[in-house]
């Protein structure tokens, strides 16, 4: 472009050119304007209309733009799509050379949102840093909005997998990664890729170490941790860019270990549908959605988190136990707890926002009401609080806050500081004098209407007030030459014409002059207001988490008492006894039908329960029930059953039927056996494994042979052995519990009374004889004729090859006992090393080689 481009055109394109990847939202008066490419790209996602704008003699640029009130809402249409969006200003209050001075004051991101609006109160908004090099990975996570700041490290053949596991537990909306690292499979989160120097480990702690002003990483358990530093720090420095106002809400920084919690991997999370459903990805129908009464924004978020994280300390497990027993057995007290927490707002955002001096008037009041409600609230608990006094201990009452936002603040101040009335009337005796001295001007202002129609008698006259000529008289057109001579004619419209007075012009100064200052010395008073409770932030913040805390407890024990749920006993050893155990979603979508309790109860010794059964008789609502139930036993919940004892479970592992989602270049029936393969290589002898229908995405003969050997190695792997409930429709599998002595059979209950197919949901011990297929295509509405072809061929088939297919059990027992049994280790045994010498030795590790290895 010519050197002749406008100054404005100038100043655009080096601002640009420091946000290439970001749309430029560039302010103009009341629009933010967005020009050539960044234009064409606005009104394409958002509708606008693209025009043009002159930049130099001749030449016109694209041009799009958005009135500067109505930003929130395109943003956020924006944000969602994926873009970035870099807000730039004007600053100063005097244009130099004729130009505003601009400047980018924060570029908007999924991840760096602040606006109430854009957020979802029910969620963190997480943004996410990755770093991954060879197995081990270091992921940090930060919510600017709640000043959570946290960092992790990862170890794992496939790191990838567990990367992505941890950030959908977190639900992260953005994640931060070195360009060329990829992690997009499966992920909701937006992927930001960032230039792979910003995670350099020198750099990254360095970050730390100025943002927090120490010395050291110790401080932060962070010493040797170099993969989390690098993380951590990649988020520092994202976030000094992107919205360097939020800095200082991360005031600290904590380390957390993924062994704290039990695995869950991204299958699982997704077939439990803990927070979402598997069908249409709603909260409602997940288990989130059972568990869930909370009352306050921050208690949603904390139950959320909590369902995500299961947890495998049994101390703290049994207090959550307590807690929640605590208030399930004290109805009266939960009651007026969650009635007291249902009116506070979001403390712990508010906080937050008045730290980073976001907060306007209105978060203040809001701030206040809920601060009005901490002292009955720690009412509720001078009785005494039994298992919650350590949380009640944080529950502060902040009366010196409240009291500052008493006298400070107005009853009902207007949303902005735009706008006067926002101090309190004997607050400042500064900003009352001003007041005090223009009352008079604005009565005298105020009554000029009636004074005025008064002394000319005219009826149509009007006192208004607009922006170019402030205060005027307007008469319509019909009586305006009746307008007393001492009227200055100032403007004529179609139907009237206005007018003024010399002396309602001194008033109008008076007014005006006030008004400015009345604005500038609230601005004042509130950003100190501000400032004085922002200093009180550790505390308020600590109340706020307590509040939440309260608030998940209280939603824990509302969900036992009215669904009937037990405490379980979570135990230390490999228990798992569950008695009339129940589905907690399906049961409650059952309409006007009963649930089945089926029990789940592994004797000592027993290993893998194979279950067999027809179509929708329930097998799965069964293994998911089993599964749901160890999980809200370990996130220290009640459980729906008669009772519940649970050996505590390191993870949880699922491969459930077939899934509807293709995988990039892979066929479902690849996922299921990489699924597979990756609960094998994975699951330890504390694991759950709930297997649903193996190998149903191949033919039969593959389908059984996969899944009698994944069965044969669950039993007979010396570092598996984990409690197992698979389900399946191979029949042949029953064989199984004759072979291996930890299987056993189990099958869900028919009756078959007049010819009348009736599915009891019942679990009961035994294989299944038939699979009533047939019957349930009948049920499903198949054309009569198919239907009673399928029974023709079925009783073909049956009398042709025999009920089902026969697997030589000899073999099978071989390949079964295989690694209990391996003749090599049994030689081994025999071996004394003290009394061998070192050529016996090797020639010992010849004769192995050529017995077993050329062999195999
Ligand atoms: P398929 O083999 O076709 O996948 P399935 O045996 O796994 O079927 P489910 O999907 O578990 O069957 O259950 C089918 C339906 O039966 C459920 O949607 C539910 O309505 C009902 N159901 C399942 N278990 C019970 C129970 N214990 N009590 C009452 N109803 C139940």
């Amino acid at each position: 472009m010519s050197d002749d481009v406008t100054p404005i055109r100038q100043q655009y394109l080096e601002i640009k050119r420091q946000y290439p990847n970001a749309i430029l939202f560039f302010r103009l008066g009341d629009f933010y304007e967005t020009f050539d490419q960044d234009a064409e790209t606005t009104s394409r996602e958002l509708d606008l209309v693209l025009t043009s704008r002159p930049v130099a003699r001749g030449v016109r640029v694209p041009m799009a733009g958005i009135p500067h009130h109505a930003a929130e809402n395109y943003l956020a249409r924006l944000i969602e799509k994926g873009f970035h969006v870099a807000i730039c200003e004007q600053v100063g209050e005097q244009p130099i050379k004729g130009l505003f001075p601009r400047e980018v004051v924060r570029v908007v991101t999924p991840g760096t949102l602040i606006e109430p609006g854009l957020l979802k109160g029910d969620q963190n908004n997480y943004l996410a840093g990755v770093t991954v090099v060879e197995n081990r990975a270091g992921v940090a996570y930060v919510d600017i909005t709640t000043g959570e700041f946290s960092a992790t490290e990862l170890q794992s053949e496939d790191i990838l997998s567990a990367v992505r596991a941890e950030l959908i537990r977190l639900g992260a909306v953005e994640i931060l990664v070195p360009e060329g690292v990829d992690l997009n499979n499966g992920l909701s989160g937006h992927l930001t890729r960032w230039p792979a120097w910003r995670f350099e480990p020198a750099r990254c702690q360095e970050a730390i170490l100025n943002h927090f002003q120490v010395g050291a990483l110790d401080g932060f358990g962070m010493r040797g941790m170099n993969m989390a530093v690098r993380s951590a720090g990649a988020i520092l420095q994202y976030v000094q860019e992107t919205q360097p106002g939020a800095l200082k809400l991360l005031a600290g920084l904590s380390t957390y270990s993924l062994s704290e919690f039990m695995v869950l991997d991204a299958a699982t999370r997704r077939n439990l549908e803990l927070t979402e459903t598997l069908r249409d990805g709603q909260v409602e129908g997940s288990l989130l959605s059972v568990l869930d009464h909370t009352a306050t924004p921050m208690g949603k978020r904390l139950i959320r988190q909590w369902v995500s994280k299961p947890l495998l300390d049994l101390e703290t497990i049994r207090g959550r136990q307590e807690a929640v027993g605590h208030l399930v057995e004290q109805g009266m007290l939960r009651a007026e707890l969650r009635a007291g927490l249902r009116p506070l707002a979001d403390l712990e955002r508010l906080v937050n926002r008045v730290i980073s001096l976001h907060a306007g008037p209105r978060d203040l009041t809001a701030m206040r009401d809920t601060l009005r409600s901490l002292p009955g609230l720690r009412g509720l608990f001078l009785q005494g609080s039994g298992p919650l006094e350590h949380i009640v201990a944080r529950l502060h009452e902040c009366g010196e806050q409240l009291a500052l936002l008493e006298a400070a603040v107005a009853d009902e101040p207007p949303a902005t500081l735009a706008n006067p009335g926002v101090i309190r009337s004997g607050y400042s005796t500064e900003l009352d004098s001003i007041i005090e001295a223009s009352r008079h001007a604005r009565e005298w202002i105020a009554n000029l209407e009636a004074v005025e129609r008064e002394r000319t008698g005219i009826k149509p006259l009007k006192v208004g007030y607009n922006k170019v000529f402030g205060y005027y008289i307007e008469i319509s057109r019909g009586a305006a030459d009746q307008a007393p001579s001492d009227y200055i004619r100032k403007q004529t419209l179609v139907n009237a014409e206005r007018f003024i007075t010399p002396e309602m012009k001194e008033y109008e100064a008076l007014v005006l002059n006030a008004e400015d200052r009345i604005r500038e010395i609230e601005g004042r008073l509130f950003r100190d207001l501000c400032g004085q409770i922002g200093g009180a932030g550790r505390l308020l913040l600590e109340t706020a988490r307590a509040l939440a805390e309260l608030d998940s407890l209280a939603s824990l024990a509302e969900t036992a008492a009215l669904g009937r749920y037990v405490r379980p006993e979570v135990t230390a050893d490999d228990m798992l006894d569950i008695r009339d155990g129940r589905h907690p979603v399906v049961e409650r979508s059952l309409k006007g039908e009963r649930f089945v309790p089926n029990d789940a109860l592994f004797e000592p010794g027993e290993i893998v329960r194979v279950i067999t059964g027809p179509n929708m008789s329930g097998k799965s609502t069964f293994l998911r029930q089993v599964a749901l139930i160890a999980l809200m036993a370990q996130m220290g919940s009640f459980v729906p059953a008669a009772s519940a004892r649970i050996g505590l479970v390191d993870r949880i592992f699922t491969r459930i039927g077939a899934q509807d989602e293709i995988h990039a270049g892979q066929s479902t029936f690849m996922v299921e056996m990489i699924e597979t393969a990756n609960i094998l290589h994975h699951a330890t002898g504390r694991s759950l494994l709930i297997l649903d229908e193996i190998g149903r995405g191949t033919s039969t003969y593959d389908g059984v042979s996969i899944a009698w050997a994944v069965v044969e190695y669950i039993h007979n792997h010396p570092a598996l052995r984990a409690h197992t409930l698979f389900a399946t429709h191979y029949h042949e599998l029953t064989q199984l519990s004759d072979l291996l002595p930890g299987v056993r059979n189990y099958n869900v209950a028919v009756s078959e009374a007049d010819g009348k197919v009736v599915f009891l949901h019942k679990i009961v011990p035994g294989g299944a004889d038939r699979s009533y297929g047939i019957h349930v295509a009948q049920l499903a509405g198949m054309p009569k004729p198919v239907v009673q072809r399928a029974g023709e061929i079925m009783r073909t088939l049956e009398q042709s090859s025999g009920k089902a297919v026969k697997i030589n059990p000899e073999a099978a027992q071989q390949m079964a006992l295989f690694p209990e049994t391996n003749p090599m280790v049994e030689e081994l045994k025999e071996i004394d090393p003290n009394s061998l010498s070192p050529i016996e030795a090797l020639n010992k590790i010849y004769e192995w080689q050529k017995k077993y290895v050329s062999k195999g």
